[in-house]
C-alpha cells in the first residue's frame, strides 16, 4: 500500500558533506524489473496516479489491520475490525485528497465500505489476531549493500518473531487483480525485506508470508542464504541498469499482462502514446523511504 515517492536517484550533494548515496525501495525496484518505462513514469517523471478503488480499499484494510493490533488481544475481533473501517476511512480522506474523486465514475461509498468488510472477513478466515503479538508493524527496514554504495529501504507490513527468534515477514495482499499476475512481484518484494533483515539482524527469515485477503489464502515461502545472496547481486545489477538508463535517458516499455493495471498507457509507445520529454533535472529524492504500497 502507499504513496509514490522518488527513490533510486542519487541524493544531491550538500556543501561540505559526503556524497549522499542512492537508495532503492522494493516497489520501485520491482517497477524497473517489470517495465523500465513504468519506473521512469513513477520515479523520474513523477506522474500522478489516481488510486483505483482496489488500491484505496487496500490502503484502508492495511490501516484497519494496523489499528487492530493496537487493541488488547482479546478485543481483536472481526466486529471490532469492522468498527474501525469508517473512522480509518475518514482519516485517509483527510490525508489523501485524491481519494475524494474515487466514486465519480463507479460505485458508492457504502458499497466501497461494505466490500472492505469482505476483505477483513478474508483476513479473519486465515488468521486469528487474538493469538498474535507482532514484533513490528508498518516497519521501516533499511540496509546498505555493494560496499555501502546503495541503500535498500522499505516498509514491511508486519514482522512476527517467535520465542525461538525465528522471523516471519507478513505482507497483506488485497488487490482485485488475479494474484498470478502479481505473485512474482509480491515475492520479489518479500525477498527484498528478507535480504534487509538478514543483513541487519544476521538472521534469514524463516517464512515470507503473503496473505491474500480476497481469496482467504496463505502463501508461504522459505528463503535461504544462497538465494538471498544471489538476490542481493540481482539488486545491485538492477541498480546499475537504472543508472545506465538514467545516463542514457532511455527507459523502454516492456509490455506484459501487468499493462492492464498501468495508469500510464496513454503515454506509452506500446499503446501508441508518447512519453513526456525527459526531465532536464530529475526531481530530488524523498527524505524518507516510500510508504507501503497499495496493491495494484
Ligand atoms: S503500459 Fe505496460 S509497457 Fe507501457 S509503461 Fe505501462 S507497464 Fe510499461
Amino acid at each position: 500500500m502507499t504513496e509514490l515517492t522518488v527513490d533510486a536517484i542519487a541524493e544531491p550533494q550538500a556543501i561540505d558533506q559526503a556524497p549522499a548515496r542512492p537508495s532503492l525501495s522494493p516497489s520501485r525496484a520491482a517497477d524497473f524489473k517489470t517495465c523500465p518505462l513504468l519506473y521512469r513514469f513513477r520515479t523520474i517523471d513523477r506522474l500522478p496516479e489516481q488510486p483505483s478503488p482496489d488500491q484505496a480499499r487496500g490502503t484502508l484494510v492495511h490501516a484497519v489491520l494496523e489499528r487492530l493490533f493496537d487493541l488488547p488481544a482479546p478485543q481483536r475481533t472481526v466486529e471490532q475490525a469492522a468498527e474501525l473501517i469508517e473512522p480509518q476511512w475518514r482519516q485517509l480522506l483527510e490525508e489523501q485528497e485524491e481519494l475524494a474523486g474515487l466514486f465519480a465514475d463507479t460505485g458508492t461509498p457504502e458499497e466501497f465500505l461494505a466490500s472492505t468488510r469482505g476483505l477483513l472477513d478474508g483476513y479473519f478466515a486465515v488468521e486469528d489476531p487474538r493469538r498474535l503479538e507482532p514484533a513490528e508493524r508498518e516497519c521501516l527496514v533499511t540496509t546498505e549493500v555493494d560496499d555501502g554504495r546503495l541503500v535498500l529501504r522499505g516498509y514491511l507490513d508486519r514482522l512476527d518473531v517467535s520465542p525461538a527468534g525465528d522471523l516471519r515477514v507478513v505482507d497483506y495482499k488485497t488487490g482485485g487483480a488475479p494474484r498470478e499476475a502479481f505473485e512474482a512481484r509480491a515475492l520479489f518484494q518479500l525477498k527484498f525485506y528478507a535480504l534487509v533483515l538478514w543483513r541487519t539482524r544476521g538472521v534469514v527469515p524463516r517464512v515470507l508470508r503473503l496473505l491474500y485477503l480476497k481469496d482467504a489464502e496463505i502463501c508461504d515461502y522459505t528463503p535461504d542464504t544462497d538465494e538471498l545472496a544471489r538476490f542481493e547481486r540481482t539488486l545491485i545489477a538492477l541498480w546499475a541498469a537504472i543508472e545506465r538508463a538514467i545516463e542514457a535517458r532511455e527507459f523502454r516499455p516492456k509490455p506484459s499482462r501487468l499493462c492492464g493495471w498501468c495508469a500510464h498507457q496513454a503515454l506509452c509507445p506500446a499503446f501508441d502514446g508518447t512519453p513526456p520529454p525527459f526531465p532536464e533535472r530529475p526531481p530530488p529524492p524523498p527524505q524518507d523511504a516510500e510508504r507501503p504500497e497499495a496493491d495494484e
